[in-house]
């Protein structure tokens, strides 16, 4: 899961990234509202933490532009107390939930997993491909119908070689999804997991196209 937090409180954006970090979850953070307008509309994230007070452009009117252009990425809007009028103008922008400052972390990893949920059962079915199943709402792995435990990153690598299968997956397109742009990946990382996806699963599962990156074949 790939999210993109927008919030210009350095000590509250620290603490929310952290958080969300240690929860598995790979966490872009920008702290002006036209990079988050650029980056929401030439990247791919499957959801957005937008505060609405911003330096360069409002969050409301981040949020305006981006439904205009047509995304319907989830998004939780962080308001200041007290600003109802704020609250409702965020919600009739597109919204589709929202938190009141200061909130406590563990409601917005509630919030964030209701949501996510909820983006799930609409837009994602279950995928099952070579004997492997895989629900985007749970995040439940089975093999030959036995569970498999995933860490967060295998989960996620899991899930993009899966979406749809038979696409090369370009090592830098995966790293950046699994790491976004904060986190530091060490070089070999990527393969580790492949490695252990395949120990997990079978050793022909991924294939590596020397060069390039990664492909699950369409064939099962
Ligand atoms: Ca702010």
């Amino acid at each position: 899961m790939r999210l993109l937090l927008i919030e210009d409180d350095v000590a509250l954006g620290e603490g929310i990234l952290q958080a969300l970090n240690r929860e598995g979850y790979t966490v872009d953070w920008l702290k002006d509202g036209s990079s988050a307008l650029h980056a929401l509309l030439s990247e791919t994230f499957d959801l957005a933490i937008l505060d609405l007070g911003l330096p360069k452009l409002d969050g409301l009117e981040v949020l305006r532009m981006l439904r205009h252009s047509g995304s319907n990425v989830p998004v939780l809007i962080l308001t200041a107390r007290d600003a109802t009028e704020d609250r409702i103008a965020g919600l009739d922008a597109g919204a589709d939930d929202y938190l009141i400052k200061p909130f406590d972390v563990s409601e917005l990893k509630a919030r964030l997993r209701a949501l996510l949920r909820r983006s799930a059962g609409r837009a994602k079915v279950l995928i099952e491909h070579a004997g492997i199943s895989l629900n985007p709402g749970t995040q439940q792995v089975s093999y030959n119908n036995e569970s498999v435990a995933l860490t967060p990153k295998e989960y996620q690598l899991l899930y993009e070689l899966l979406s749809p299968p038979g696409r090369v997956m370009t090592r830098e397109r995966l790293v950046q999804l699994l790491y976004g742009w904060n986190e530091e990946a060490e070089s070999n990382t990527l393969e580790v997991h492949i490695h252990h996806l395949r120990k997990k699963f079978s050793s022909d599962l991924i294939r590596t196209i020397r060069g390039v990156g990664y492909l699950v074949e369409e064939r099962s």
